[in-house]
């Protein structure tokens, strides 16, 4: 395993059968010219030291691993944290962002271009565009852009400019075809900045490297911490990316167990989960190849979650292969153990998280009660402010939880 960051993926971006770029010529010699500038530019001492100087000064890493003694003595097992709610913007999504909009500039761009479902990524290359002094276009759904107002006004304060995207559903989809659309017309100057661990090569590899400090970082704590390895380490599964991030500490470790947890949503009828990896198939969609939940024909089918940020039809390519390799277990929490689990950490630790981030939270709590003298390191991706409203007109505040 341990050139497997050498071997996965390959020169042409896949992970066993998954991953690639399947999308038109003009687009592929685009990638490839990303993919060229990535292999050469990461590499070097100043982009090495540039991006460690930011980790710790801007973003304040590393953030701490805590202990939940609360929670722990309730249930038996030992939970631990790994707290990337408090990351600078308050969650994981600022590791890859800085990183690639540190890229761009490197790469002489002059503007940078992203999609936008629920707002966050929005929010994160807002922030990191605003650092590095590069104007920043996010594109954004106007159901989207109607829904997720606060983080809207969220990007406009941070001086990114907001597009509404009018046609279609006027969601995510239609968002990332006008985001690579308008990247086409000028890929000289302008760079594409994807939000997660999906996409077409190089992207999921890039996300993957920039994500990968969460799990270093966290490998070493805890063994300074307890002494030893956790049992288990968990994350909750959208694209992937702070998931892959996470697990890439632990690879090479083999008595460490690692679990990806999908959103269960309502129940397992199709349309009410976004289990990609669980109820789906390999399929390509947005230019990889992966487990897809797609009809016969290869329209994306509807998915729902209660976290906007984990309703998504595909999974990172390298989780479909750690899936099919057994290194990585892909289980299922529904909205009802999520949200059990939003109460329980604010109430019992006093850390609201991020409503996807509690799904591996209700995870972690479901090993504790069957190890009692296990441990288990959950990825907490994100904190929970950005859902407060939503959580108190649908849960209120969870007196009765
Ligand atoms: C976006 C988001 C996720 C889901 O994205 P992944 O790429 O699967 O990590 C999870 N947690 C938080 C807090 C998010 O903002």
């Amino acid at each position: 395993m341990s050139t497997y960051f050498k071997d996965f993926p390959n020169d042409e971006g896949f992970f066993g059968p998954y991953g690639g770029m399947f999308v038109p010529d003009n687009l592929k010699a685009e990638m490839r010219k990303i993919a060229d500038a990535y292999y050469r530019i990461s590499k070097s001492h100043d982009f090495i030291s540039e991006l460690r100087q930011i980790r710790k000064h801007f973003q304040g890493r590393p953030t701490p691993v805590y202990y939940c003694r609360n929670l722990s003595e309730r249930l038996g097992g030992r939970i631990y944290l790994k707290r990337e709610d408090l990351n600078h913007s308050g969650a994981h999504k600022l590791n890859h962002c800085m990183g690639e909009v540190m890229l761009a500039k490197y790469m002489g761009k002059k503007k940078v271009i992203a999609e936008t479902g629920a707002g966050q990524h929005g929010v994160a290359m807002a922030t990191a565009a605003a650092y590095f002094g590069l104007p920043c276009d996010i594109y954004m759904g106007e159901v989207d852009v109607a829904k997720q107002h606060p983080n809207v006004l969220r990007m406009q304060i941070l001086g990114a400019n907001v597009i509404p995207v009018t046609h279609g559903q006027r969601t995510l989809k239609e968002a990332v075809d006008a985001a690579f659309e308008a990247y086409l017309k000028d890929p000289e100057n302008t760079m594409y900045c994807i939000g997660s661990v999906v996409g077409p090569h190089p992207f999921p590899m890039m996300v993957r490297d920039f994500q990968k400090i969460v799990g270093d970082e966290a490998r070493e704590q805890f063994l300074e911490m307890t002494g030893e390895l956790p049992d288990a380490v968990t994350a909750c599964v959208g694209g992937g990316s702070n998931a892959i991030g996470i697990f890439c500490g632990f690879l090479d470790d083999a008595d460490v167990k690692l679990y990806g947890v999908e959103p269960l949503g309502r129940g397992e009828k199709p349309g009410d989960h976004a289990a990609s990896m669980t109820y789906g198939k390999p399929g390509i969609l947005h230019g990889f190849k992966s487990y897809t939940l797609q009809e016969a024909d290869g329209t994306p089918m509807p998915v729902y979650s209660v976290a906007s940020g984990l309703d998504y039809q595909s999974v990172g390519p390298e989780h479909a292969y750690l899936r099919d390799s057994g290194r990585v277990q892909y289980v299922t929490a529904d909205d009802k153990q999520t949200m059990e689990a939003f109460f329980a950490l604010s109430r019992h630790e006093g850390i609201i998280p991020a409503i996807e981030s509690s799904h591996a939270v209700a995870y972690a709590m479901r090993y504790a009660k069957e190890h009692p003298h296990g441990s288990i390191l959950v990825n907490l991706s994100g904190r929970g402010d950005k859902d407060i409203d939503y959580v108190v007109e649908h849960f209120g505040t969870g007196t009765n939880a």
